[in-house]
């Protein structure tokens, strides 16, 4: 099975990307989906957040008080540094128990939809790093333009990421996204045909 990391910065067209493939019904795992499950009420993840954080981080209900939790992992570093580790911890044996049911199933092909890839080193443990790239003036123009930011609230954003042109170094394969849409869908095209369809033959 082919472990594909799928990241990019922003707004500069990973949702996109993925909807392609998803129309190819290829399997992939959401991280964000991910890190919200491990901490649904009843989870071994809740409980851990509960023996370090103590019970005003969560709610009446059993649910997290992310408020809460975000107040005190503001203003210190020590406990977010405890959060993340202890987060990332179940975020992995979740990964770890959905690939293991798409190895089960024979997929040729499953990927990571995983915004901090390079970031949370994921790609540590995936086969290969496709990164959605657009240059930093292109990724302004996008994210003011989906989300209707001014030019500083879009910078800031971008400013809080590592930036784009770092990752490249990262990536085993690049898709530009600077150009049309029809531009990326061309090279989706490339890869589906080259790389990904050949995967589906033998099953
Ligand atoms: P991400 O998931 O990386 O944050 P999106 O896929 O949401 O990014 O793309 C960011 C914005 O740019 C969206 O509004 C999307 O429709 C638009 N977009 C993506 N690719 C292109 C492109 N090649 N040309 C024009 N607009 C694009």
């Amino acid at each position: 099975m082919l472990k594909i990391g799928l990241t990019g910065g922003i707004a500069s067209g990973k949702s996109t990307v993925l909807s392609y493939f998803k129309d190819k019904h290829i399997p992939f795992i959401d991280a964000d989906v991910v890190a919200r499950e491990v901490v649904e009420p009843g989870t071994p993840g809740l409980e851990a957040i509960r023996d370090l954080f103590g019970e005003s981080v969560i709610h009446h209900d059993g649910t997290l008080n992310r408020e809460a939790l975000g107040q005190i992992v503001f203003y210190d570093e020590e406990k977010r540094q405890q959060l993340n580790t202890c987060i990332h911890g179940f975020i992995r044996q979740r990964i770890d128990t959905l690939t293991a049911h798409y190895e089960s199933q024979l997929v040729p092909v499953l990927i990571y939809d995983i915004p901090l890839l390079i970031e949370g080193k994921w790609y540590e443990h995936l086969d290969t790093v496709w990164l959605v790239y657009v240059s930093p003036k292109v990724q302004v123009q996008r994210l003011m333009e989906r989300n209707g930011y001014s030019k500083q609230d879009a910078l800031a954003r971008i400013d809080s990421q590592m930036p784009i042109d770092d990752k490249k170094s990262y990536a085993d394969v690049i898709i530009d996204n600077n150009g049309s849409i029809q531009d990326l869908k061309t090279q989706l095209e490339q890869l589906w045909y080259t790389v990904l369809k050949p995967l589906y033959i033998d099953i």
